[in-house]
């Protein structure tokens, strides 16, 4: 009796099992900060305070205290 490979090795999944950190909350809880993330960075383009901020650094993405604080998922997520 010879051995014969396979034909074909099998196929490796097209993604693997998922982990239980990226089930449901975890994923859900992404998501959440990548909302709050743009919210956040659109209201800061109407935010006086985020604006001189940007001045007062030259960089185009400062945040003002409040901003920041949201960004960070701290003070809330009302705009
Ligand atoms: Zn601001």
């Amino acid at each position: 009796m010879t051995y014969r490979p396979p034909r074909q090795p099998p196929k490796p999944p097209t993604r693997p099992p998922l982990e239980p950190s990226e089930r449901g909350d975890q994923r859900l809880l992404a998501a959440l900060a990548q909302a709050r993330a743009e919210d956040t960075y659109a209201a800061a383009k109407t935010c006086e305070a985020c604006a001189r901020e940007r001045q007062a650094t030259g960089d185009a993405e400062a945040l003002c205290e409040t901003h920041l604080a949201r960004a960070l998922g701290m003070g809330g997520w009302a705009p």
